[in-house]
């Protein structure tokens, strides 16, 4: 493309995204491609004076005022800045700044750039009479009144006393939306199905552009001040470091960060100090500000198009960038969890090159609506594991008819590592695999559990061994234990010692140490015989603790009894809930987790089984409760469950002996029986209330 062509390409690109991010406050890039647009116009524009155009984005600050809100002429222009993104811009500024003014430490006024809105507030005689947005540095809009929601933002100088008040004091600063703020009004949103915000800046910018000022005064925003308009009648001070103090003097916020450094290497050590402290800051920054300190310098240097000379934003690497994405990957992780993950054209993000990002869950990728081969935004922010933040729906490929040219993603139903069927709990939003003894991605925890002291309580098999035994092929699944040979164990060690490079003082004697192989397959050897609860236990179905493998022992007896009980009859053990029956349930379903038991009692595995035992517990203990009639929240079988569950013995008809009807809906003679009786009735409300007393249900 020649380079005219691709100056006009550039400028309608920057122009769509100007158009995006300062009219809509949702930007449709991310910056950093934003920023890397306008450096190569820039540059392009460089080489080629001639095509230097004064409307071009490079020459001016952009963001047109919006009709909606009247116009405010700025009596002294609201300037951008200009970016380095790199040690040796900020050189070459410094560098400029020596050679101009003949200082050779010239001293900085050091501040953090808020990423927020810049506004312009009039104090006339003390007190706020105007308010408005940079718009496109010469005229702003009129957001005065959404302005005087905004706590941050004294209505009224304090002067303090003695001194004179200033006829005239335009501040300038930012708007910002705490981060905390940011997120609670996401979640807010989410929950309510509403469009998120894109990040803080765009929900400052987007808040304080509402139309009606009730709303801007629900959204939390702050203020910083960080320098001057039009002035009269104050004397300012020399610098402008001084300046901002006397500006907090007049009550005005002040970015606790700001500072004085002098020459490169200060400057430069502020941006690597405030680099390290930017996770933990409550703001969003996009990176830091250097001012030459002396006023009389500033003006000696003056401005650019639409830049100060004197001044220079260095700027953190992005902490979002675009790529593209080329597969979904599903992941299970080491307790089940099947998580989607993002593969990405390799991209830098925030200083690392980043090839896969999270997706979360299927819930997120419905929400982004995002499928192969779209341009996505991901983000790293700090340690956090990189993530798809969004996608960008315009560079969608479709296929010739305008339909998308890849399907819309789903997730598997069986384990992408076991084939072990998928199973997702009820308000949950993660997917887990429900062979738990069987799962290769599991089976280092599976085995450390099963081998654990309150489980099975293998001795000597602790968690190194567990590894070595998995990677080197020894062991499959928890039965493998039990035909774990002598052999195996030396075999394994010598592979072990092999790869460590390390050789035993044993063996450098010429004699092969076998006790602590004895010991092990000893250990092993004992454990054969167990207790019902313990087995249970060990076999790591989750959300089944001791407590909870005890009562079902105690319950069901044995295991065959417990492998059959369907959901509502698991529901009716103590302890057990709506979540824990199912995955009880789930996991004996699944044939690769009976495989691996059938193959432990083929290996010797004994348990002790006893007749159940379900003599109640609870506050039902000893009552006799009937049920009649049709319930609505579930049905009779389950609502027997959740009584027997609490000590009641659930009976057909109604007699003498009985403690309690439940009545539903249309209720007949069994009803009537239990009045003529004088029994204690409840209807359904009566029975959920109840329930949900007991904890049983939500
Ligand atoms: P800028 O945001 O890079 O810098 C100037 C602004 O910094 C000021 O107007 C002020 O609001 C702010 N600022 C914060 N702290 C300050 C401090 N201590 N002192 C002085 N100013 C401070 O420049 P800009 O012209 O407002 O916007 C350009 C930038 O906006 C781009 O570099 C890009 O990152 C972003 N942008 C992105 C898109 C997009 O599509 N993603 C589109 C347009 C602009």
């Amino acid at each position: 493309m020649s380079a005219p062509d691709r100056i006009d390409e550039l400028r309608r690109l920057i122009a769509d995204a100007d158009h995006a991010y300062y009219q809509l406050d949702a930007p449709s890039v991310p910056d950093a491609e934003y920023d890397r647009w306008m450096r190569e116009l820039r540059e392009l524009e460089a080489t080629h004076p001639e095509f230097v155009t004064t409307d071009s984005p490079t020459q001016r600050v952009a963001g047109k005022p919006s009709s909606a809100f009247a116009e405010v002429r700025h009596a002294v222009p609201m300037l951008s800045l200009n970016n380095a993104f790199a040690d040796d811009e900020v050189a070459d500024f410094v560098r400029r700044i020596v050679e101009a003014t003949g200082e050779s430490e010239p001293a900085f006024s050091v501040e953090p750039k808020i990423d927020g809105l810049a506004i312009t507030l009039r104090y006339e005689h003390g007190v706020l009479v105007q308010g408005a947005t940079r718009g496109d540095g010469t005229t702003g809009e009129d957001v005065i009144a959404n302005l005087r929601t905004i706590r941050a933002i004294p209505l009224a100088l304090r002067v303090p006393a003695g001194l004179p008040v200033p006829e005239v004091l335009e501040v300038r600063g930012e708007v910002y939306m705490p981060k905390a703020a940011f997120e609670r009004f996401n979640e807010r949103a989410h929950a309510a199905g509403e469009k998120p915000l894109a990040n803080p800046r765009n929900g400052a910018a987007g808040s304080l552009r509402q139309l009606d000022s009730r709303i801007t005064a629900k959204r939390p925003l702050a203020f910083f001040a960080y320098g001057i308009g039009e002035v009269q009648g104050f004397g300012l001070p020399a610098t402008h470091s001084v300046l901002l103090k006397s500006l907090a003097g007049f009550g005005l916020p002040l970015a606790p960060e700001v500072d004085v450094a002098s020459g490169l290497d200060g400057v430069l050590a502020y941006y690597r100090r405030i680099g390290v402290a930017r996770e933990t800051l409550p703001y969003d920054i996009d990176g830091v500000v250097y001012k030459l300190d002396r006023r009389d310098l500033q003006e000696q240097m003056g401005f650019v198009a639409r830049a100060p000379r004197w001044a220079i934003a260095h700027k953190f690497p992005a902490q979002e960038e675009v790529t593209s994405l080329e597969g979904i990957d599903v992941q299970v992780g080491r307790t089940g969890a099947i998580t989607p993950v993002a593969r990405l054209k390799a991209v830098r993000v925030a200083g690392v090159v980043v090839t896969n990002a999270t997706l979360h869950n299927a819930d997120q990728i419905a929400r982004l609506d995002v499928r192969v081969g779209d341009t996505v935004v991901v983000r790293r922010a700090g340690d956090v594991i990189p993530e798809v933040a969004r996608i960008v729906p315009e560079r969608r490929p479709l296929a010739a008819d305008g339909s998308p040219l890849h399907p819309a993603f789903v997730m598997p139903t069986t384990c992408p590592e076991c084939g072990s069927a998928v199973e997702r709990a009820e308000g949950e939003s993660v997917m887990r695999c429900t062979g738990g003894l069987y799962c290769p991605a599991q089976r280092k925890q599976a085995l450390i559990h099963f081998a654990s002291r309150r489980a099975m309580d293998i001795e000597g098999l602790g968690e190194r061994f567990v590894e070595d035994l998995v990677d080197f092929g020894y062991v499959q699944t928890v039965a493998d234990l039990y035909r774990l040979t002598l052999d195996d164990l030396l075999a394994m060690k010598r592979r072990a010692d092999a790869r460590d490079g390390v050789t035993p003082e044993t063996v450098k004697q010429g004699k092969i140490a076998t006790r602590w192989a004895e010991n092990l397959l000893g250990g092993i050897d004992q454990s054969r015989n167990t207790a019902l609860e313990r087995l249970l236990f060990a076999l790591g179905i989750r959300d089944v603790g001791e407590a909870t493998a005890k009562q079902l022992a105690r319950w069901f007896g044995g295991l065959d009894a417990l492998i059959a009980a369907s959901v509502d009859e698991l529901l009716a053990v103590p302890d057990v809930g709506p979540v824990v029956s199912a995955r009880i349930h789930g996991f004996f379903a699944e044939a690769h987790n009976r495989e691996v038991i059938a193959a432990l009692r083929e290996r010797g595995v004994q348990w002790l089984e006893g007749p159940p035992q379900r003599t109640a517990e609870g506050p039902l203990a000893g009552k006799t409760v009937v049920l009649t009639g049709g319930l609505s929240a579930f049905s009779r079988d389950e609502a027997g469950a959740h009584l027997e569950a609490l000590g009641a013995k659930v009976a057909g008809s109604v007699s003498k002996k009985t403690s309690l009807v439940v009545a539903g809906e249309a209720a007949g003679s069994k009803l009537d029986k239990a009045r003529e009786l004088g029994i204690e009735v409840w209807d359904e409300a009566g029975l959920l209330d109840f329930l949900r007393a007991q904890g049983r249900i939500a």
